[in-house]
């Protein structure tokens, strides 16, 4: 018998499972309320089902383009005209991706070689770091400011050496519900203005973004539009998340080394799926009500865990709530994170798993995107704690 051990024979011999199917994992084990994992727990609209449905009777079966389908990358290319004001060409500048893990991990192995360094911001989303070392890379990691979790651009500057390929950005911000500002885009695009660095920007919550703040979109910036890979994810936008469907935008010039990767890695993604959304994206208020309906969510949420011991900043974006439960406990996030959803039937995520060197702030994230009922339910718990 072989014997594989994990330090000779894993290309991420330290990594564990994700954050997210353990405490999902917990969570169903323990018939815990599940504000864990990132999910809403209402259908996706019946219109884009149907949509779906139809597409496959109609006979969209059969591998969709590699770049995905015109029609759906013109869609984009409206849409993103429309919201920012740039112009990005469907055939050469979108390509159709499973969902922005697969899109992230496609552009950081199109250019990411070995000893290349990527500076990434902690807590940062748990698929960047990965998949940076998997091409040969090092992530830079520098840590966001408490309280308000914001970015000193002085240790970007500082951390800006020949090395430096890319930098990952993520706004609005998963774990901790903060945005950039345009100040901070502008000073972005000055840091790396005379360099040949690419900028990867997550923007998955581009529509889940609260208190009528404009998302800063690295397309409203030319001189960062121009060297950045921008990420959307369907999943979050229409609440599918386990449709696994998303898409990138690039300068042509990154887009063709992008493609000759994605090619390989996945060559192309869901046909009847493509089509659904092609029709569904061309309705501008199936995703510009989207703040209001989760803004909704968050201060429904907040007024009911407002009497709580736990210490609140409002989440400026995306469908996650930060909770300090510093008055409550000195247990490790981690620890305090599995007690409460055994013991308390409450599930969430512990925040120092975002962190290269798991430094742990006391703070649990809740995913807010659930019906009303599961969150007076969550908050009647939080209120007993
Ligand atoms: N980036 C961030 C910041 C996310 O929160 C997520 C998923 N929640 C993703 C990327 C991945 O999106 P997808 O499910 O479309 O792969
Ligand atoms: N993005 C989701 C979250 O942050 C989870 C995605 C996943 O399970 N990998 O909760």
């Amino acid at each position: 018998m072989p014997v594989y051990s994990q330090q000779m024979f894993s290309k991420l011999p330290n990594a564990t499972t994700s954050i997210f199917a353990i405490m999902s994992g917990l969570a169903n084990k323990e018939k815990a309320i599940n504000l864990s994992q990132g999910f809403p727990n209402f259908p996706v609209a019946k219109e884009l089902t149907g949509l779906v449905c139809k597409a496959m009777i109609d006979g969209f079966n059969q591998y969709a383009p590699m770049q995905g389908i015109i029609e759906l990358r013109e869609a984009i290319s409206e849409k993103v005209f429309s919201l920012y004001n740039i112009h990005y060409n469907p055939e050469t500048e979108i390509n159709i991706t499973a969902g922005a893990t697969q899109a992230i991990y496609t552009i950081i192995s199109a250019f990411i070689q070995k000893d290349d360094e990527v500076i990434i911001f902690a807590p940062a989303y748990d698929c960047y770091d990965p998949a940076v070392k998997l091409n040969g890379g090092k992530t830079i990691e520098i840590e966001l400011e408490a309280p308000d979790f914001a970015v000193d651009w002085n240790r970007v500057k500082a951390s800006i050496n020949d090395k430096t390929k890319m930098i990952i950005i993520n706004t609005p911000h998963n774990p901790s519900g903060t945005v950039l500002s345009e100040k901070d885009m502008k000073t972005l695009a000055l840091l790396v203005k005379e360099t040949n660095i690419i900028i990867l920007s997550d923007e998955v919550y581009e529509h889940i973004i609260f208190d009528k703040v404009k998302h800063q979109s690295a397309a409203l910036f030319n001189d960062l539009a121009n060297r950045t890979f921008i990420v959307a994810s369907f999943g979050k936008t229409f609440h599918a998340t386990g449709w696994k469907m998303g898409y990138c935008l690039a300068p042509a010039e990154l887009m063709v080394a992008f493609r000759k990767t994605h090619q390989f890695n996945v060559f192309s993604v869901n046909h009847p799926m493509q089509k659904a959304l092609a029709t569904y994206i061309k309705t501008p208020n199936n995703y510009l009500k989207l703040p209001d309906f989760y803004q909704a969510k968050r201060d429904f949420f907040l007024d009911a865990i407002k009497d709580s011991r736990f210490s609140i900043i409002p989440s400026k974006g995306t469908y996650f709530q930060l909770l300090g439960y510093e008055n409550i406990s000195d247990e490790s996030d981690v620890n305090f994170a599995i007690r409460l959803t055994k013991e308390n039937k409450i599930a969430s995520i512990p925040i120092s798993v975002f962190y290269n060197n798991k430094i742990d702030k006391k703070v649990l994230r809740f995913c807010f995107s659930k019906n009303e009922d599961t969150l007076l339910q969550a908050a009647e718990i939080l209120n007993t704690i």
